[in-house]
């Protein structure tokens, strides 16, 4: 048998690994042609496909590294070399993968074979006995059933502090002044600069600037990430998780997901490092306990949504909205400050932090009404962290509420969010206490007329009663004007002048 090792398979612990050391890589280019994809993705992928490849066989292992334009391509060489050969590949976590590679590898005289993915905490397994035959999902529950059953944060049957979550002890801002550790930087060795000039070249449509590089890319740059953020920034991630802050482009967030994704880095190792350093007094429950929530109850409840409810989660659109991207996140162009801010911190690193992406990028393209397919692509090409399983449920679902799958309401707010939140708002030319009329914060407007629009579906739903409250409150001239000022935000949008 010969392992395939994908390039978000990057794990010396997988379990396909250790009973076999001859390893198949196949380092292909052309899918990077479909869409203008972030090139520190790109590089982040190739980079640490080529040091896991040195890696792997500094420990012995038979590589054989292929450099194509096509998975196909790189298989009729292997095969040719190899004929006949069976190969063994972790399942891969998005939608129909597994079956197209053992295709391709049939049509060419081999077999395939899939096994379990074991980069995750929890196995589909697990979810469906919890889940049933429910189509629809609600995190908090599995999070709770996911704790008991890993036993982390677990005092016996109880959550450890008493309480399953400290959700309401994660939205402090920080004070004026106050300004988050450095974040770390891994810069880029030989390897990864030989690699950002081949992508500069290779692919000149990307979108977003290659440098400044500075994610790991490595195994064990990898675990220093994951120590910097427990030793220096654990203690406030916690308080400051839902703050923005001008300037900031990380805060106290781990930026562990790119690493995690590729599998430089199980879950486990960084749900274990956390639970340590609380119990070694070293952190704060509330912070070690969000963090937790975001790794075993959000990533891995992401990943079993997305498995059972593909591939309609893709097209989900059940608000019917049509509206093209605007222009501002392409060019970051737009007076909007919290917006600008948000596009800029993807577009210079491939990187925007959870709130960034929730409240303000895709918050503000639901109020707008962009097609959530249109904003799962943007989200897709631009994030050093995308892949399909994640960012599917992560944009189609949580951010543009195009199905109720894992939430019973939308993400969507008005301008006083960002304003709560973050300290943008006060030096933004548009007034965030303006809902029409000249320089009002084009947040209120589309908010407004999004709740209206979306009155049948949305009315009687979640908690949206306390919304709708509003709504009635309002009279028609008071409609018109708001109508009147979502138009022209939609029209700057689509001229590039927001
Ligand atoms: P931290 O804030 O430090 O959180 C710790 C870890 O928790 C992350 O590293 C990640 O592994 C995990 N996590 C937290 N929330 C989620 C979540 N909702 N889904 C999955 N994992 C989660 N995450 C991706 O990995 N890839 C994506 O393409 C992606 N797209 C997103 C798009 C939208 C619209 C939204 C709202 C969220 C998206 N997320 C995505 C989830 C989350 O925002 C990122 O995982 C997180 O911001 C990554 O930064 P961090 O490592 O500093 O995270």
């Amino acid at each position: 048998m010969t392992v395939w090792v994908l390039g978000d398979q990057l794990d010396p612990s997988a379990a396909p690994l250790q009973s076999d050391d001859r390893v198949l890589m196949i380092e292909a280019y052309a899918f990077g042609d479909r869409l203008p994809y972030h090139p520190q993705k790109l590089a982040l992928v190739f980079s640490a496909m080529r040091h896991f490849r040195d890696d792997l066989r500094d420990r012995g292992y038979e590589v054989t590294y292929l450099q194509a334009e096509t998975f196909g391509e790189g298989l009729d060489r292997y095969f040719d070399a190899a004929p006949g050969d069976d190969l063994v590949v972790l399942d891969p976590p998005s939608h129909g993968a597994g079956e197209r590679l053992r295709d391709l590898v049939s049509a060419r005289g081999g077999s395939l074979t899939l096994v379990e993915n074991d980069l995750f905490l929890t196995t589909p397994a697990d979810f469906d006995d919890w889940a049933g035959d429910a189509d629809s999902y609600r995190q908090e529950q599995w999070y709770r059933h996911a704790r008991r059953e890993t036993g982390v944060l677990m005092d016996g049957d109880d959550p450890v502090g008493g309480e399953w979550n400290y959700d309401d002890r994660n939205r402090e801002t920080p004070p004026e002044g106050w300004t988050p550790p450095e974040a770390p930087r891994f810069d880029p060795d030989e390897t990864t600069r030989e690699v950002i000039a081949f992508v500069r070249e290779r692919y000149p449509d990307a979108w977003g600037s290659p440098e400044p590089f500075v994610w790991p890319v490595t195994r064990e740059e990898a675990r220093q990430a994951l120590s910097h953020f427990v030793e220096v920034r654990l203690p406030e991630f916690g308080p400051y998780q839902d703050a923005m802050v001008d300037g900031e482009w990380a805060l106290c967030h781990s930026l562990l997901s790119a690493a995690i994704n590729l599998g430089l880095l199980h879950p486990r190792e960084a749900v274990a490092a956390v639970e340590e350093a609380y119990e070694a007094g070293d952190a704060p429950l509330n912070s070690v306990e969000g963090f937790v929530r975001q790794v075993l109850g959000w990533r891995e409840f992401v990943r079993h949504v997305y498995r059972r409810s593909m591939p309609e989660l893709a097209e989900a659109n059940q608000l019917d909205q049509t509206e093209p991207l605007p222009e501002a996140y392409w060019t970051g162009e737009t007076d909007m400050h919290c917006l600008s801010e948000a596009v800029g911190h993807v577009r210079d690193r491939g990187y925007a932090h959870h709130i960034e992406r929730l409240m303000v990028l895709s918050n503000f393209a639901l109020v707008y009404g962009v097609d959530p397919a249109e904003l799962d692509r943007w989200f897709h090409l631009g994030f050093v962290d995308a892949f399909h399983w994640v960012t599917t449920p992560n944009v189609v679902a949580m951010g543009s509420f195009a199905t109720d799958v894992l939430s019973s309401k939308p993400y969507a707010s008005s301008g006083n969010y960002v304003n709560e939140m973050s300290d943008y708002c006060s030096s933004c030319p548009y007034a965030v206490s303006k809902t029409t009329g000249e320089n009002a914060c084009p947040f209120n407007a589309l908010y407004w007329d999004f709740l209206k629009e979306n009155e049948a579906r949305l009315r009687g739903t979640g908690r949206m009663g306390l919304m709708y409250s509003h709504v009635d409150r309002k009279d028609d001239e008071e409609w018109d004007a708001i109508r009147a000022r979502a138009d022209e935000i939609r029209q700057m949008g689509r001229a590039g002048t927001l």
